[in-house]
């Protein structure tokens, strides 16, 4: 009998016969989770075994599971805790699916390379042969970059909304269980519905459907901009059914390769959904496998504060920035923000206060609907927080207000200052970024893509004063 992980719940994970599906209470318990988070795994467990092989069995914990006779083998799972689990139920493992390159395509790529995305992401383009032209890019070019960096627009974006399901009895049924969970004391994160994003597979296939016919060509152009007005602009909302194994990501890119192919969408915005998906998604899970568990203790600028309550706990009305608020009103409200709100206004903030690296990683977790233990290391640890000293980028992604204000619309409506890194009004990110500078000044010497920031720093006259008021700063 197969055992299938949580996260393996497609038919591309099916090695065909009886299948046995744990349903884990304790994870709930260990950490708070959001809400909607717990309701979308429960939703796509409970959706699967509807498949008269699947058998879904209740149980307190993962360890029960020694006690459950016939079962033989898995597909391998994607975290360490549950691989560990499947040695030591001496399970027939086979390889890693669920993602566009096997352990064997990473052996072949990083090998004594210096690892970097751009040449990870091209040798997959060629070997899959997706989204080229012979030996060469269609189009030319392997980047797109320049065409996707547009502020947002001043009508709201053009697109037809995201793909949202049909709630059925199946959802009453699982917020029945979460329910009874907050009685018996298990604590949520976050708000309720309605739900946002696809669990089962058939509504994955939809979700699909719906974003390249109808939201994938205008994805690049403004795939980094943040609009206070819409959420969700033209992303997929497609890792939530990627990550829960309901849609396999090879087929995801191969559906806007064929988008471009038959003139349904731009190739700026096809390269740009492609790179997240055969690059970023699977250079992030490689990583968290190449890595190590050391990883995610690292923490190169010995960042020690606690998360503050508002985030942790996600309250938004506690904030004047508008920047941040949003950020946080939209986990709170659908576990998600999209990636520009992710790096640059809420890792840029944890970064910039030097919040603890473990926590901050634990809380994207716990608090995003979409979050799993593999694409936080990378993600958090790494491009976000440089807590690895520079092993994941080159530079810490750290920004001040300047970048928020030209890429969104929400300084305008803030009672803070872009401009202003002293006073009453000034900016948090502002003053952040130079009090953030100021403090880890000493561990950006000697790297040359800081050389411009730290020089920048040398001709400021006030620093002293504004590092001073951000130590002092106790509200944003
Ligand atoms: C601090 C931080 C935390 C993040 N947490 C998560 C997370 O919990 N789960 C998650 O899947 N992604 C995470 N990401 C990556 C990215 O922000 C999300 O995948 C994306 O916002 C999900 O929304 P979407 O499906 O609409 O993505 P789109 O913008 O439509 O992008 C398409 C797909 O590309 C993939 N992708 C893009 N960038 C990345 C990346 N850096 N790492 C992994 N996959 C990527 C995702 O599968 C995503 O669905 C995080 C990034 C940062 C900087
Ligand atoms: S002024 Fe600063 S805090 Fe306010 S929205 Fe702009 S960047 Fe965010």
């Amino acid at each position: 009998m197969q055992l299938l992980f949580p996260d393996q719940l497609g038919s591309h994970f099916d090695l065909g016969g009886e299948i046995l599906l744990p349903e884990v209470m304790s994870q709930f318990q260990k950490r708070p989770y959001h809400r909607q988070k717990a309701h979308l795994i429960l939703y796509a467990l409970r959706s699967r075994a509807k498949d008269d092989r699947v058998t879904l069995l209740s149980l307190d914990n993962y360890r029960d599971l020694a006690k459950v006779a016939g079962l033989s083998r898995a597909i391998k799972p994607s975290t360490r805790p549950m691989l560990s689990l499947a040695q030591s139920l001496g399970l027939e493992l086979s390889q890693t699916r669920g993602f566009c390159s096997s352990e064997a395509d990473w052996e072949s790529y990083s090998a004594g390379k210096k690892l970097k995305l751009e040449d990870f992401y091209r040798q997959s383009r060629k070997r899959l042969n997706l989204l080229m032209d012979g030996e060469h890019p269609a189009g030319g070019s392997w980047n797109f970059d320049a065409e996707n960096r547009l502020p947002p627009p001043k009508e709201k974006l053009g697109v037809q909304g995201h793909w949202v399901p049909q709630e059925d009895d199946l959802d009453e049924e699982v917020r029945e269980t979460l329910d009874a969970l907050e009685r018996s004391g298990v604590r949520f994160l976050g708000v309720d519905g309605p739900r946002q994003f696809a669990a089962s597979e058939k509504e994955a296939q939809e979700a699909l459907d719906h974003f390249i016919e109808h939201r994938l060509d205008l994805f690049g152009p403004y795939e980094d901009a943040m609009d206070q007005r819409d959420w969700t602009m033209a992303h997929s909302l497609l890792s939530v059914p990627m990550n829960l194994g309901l849609l396999d990501p090879i087929e995801v890119a191969r559906r806007a390769e064929r988008a471009y192919q038959q003139g349904k969408a731009r190739l700026s915005s096809v390269e740009g959904f492609i790179r997240q998906i055969v690059g970023w998604r699977d250079y992030v899970f490689h990583l968290y496998w190449q890595f190590g568990e050391e990883y995610e203790s690292q923490n190169h600028l010995a960042a020690d504060q606690p998360l503050p309550e508002w985030l942790s706990d996600l309250q938004p009305e506690k904030l004047s920035a508008k920047c941040l608020s949003d950020a946080v009103a939209n986990v709170r409200d659908y576990g998600w923000a999209h990636h520009i709100q992710r790096l640059m206004v809420l890792g840029n903030h944890s970064l910039q206060r030097g919040y603890d690296p473990k926590q901050t990683n634990d809380w994207f977790i716990d608090a995003f609907v979409d979050g799993t233990p593999w694409v936080m290391p990378a993600n958090v640890i790494g491009m976000t927080l440089y807590a690895d000293g520079g092993a994941m980028s080159t530079k810490p992604y750290a920004a001040g207000g300047a970048y928020i204000n030209r890429m969104s619309n929400y300084c305008g409506d803030c009672p803070f200052d872009p401009k202003k890194r002293l006073g009453e009004d000034a900016c948090p990110f502002t003053a952040g970024y130079w009090s953030f500078m100021d403090k880890n000044q000493e561990k950006f010497k000697g790297n040359f893509r800081m050389s411009n920031p730290l020089s920048s720093l040398r001709r400021l006259s006030d620093v002293l004063e504004v590092s001073a008021q951000e130590r002092a700063r106790d509200s944003f």
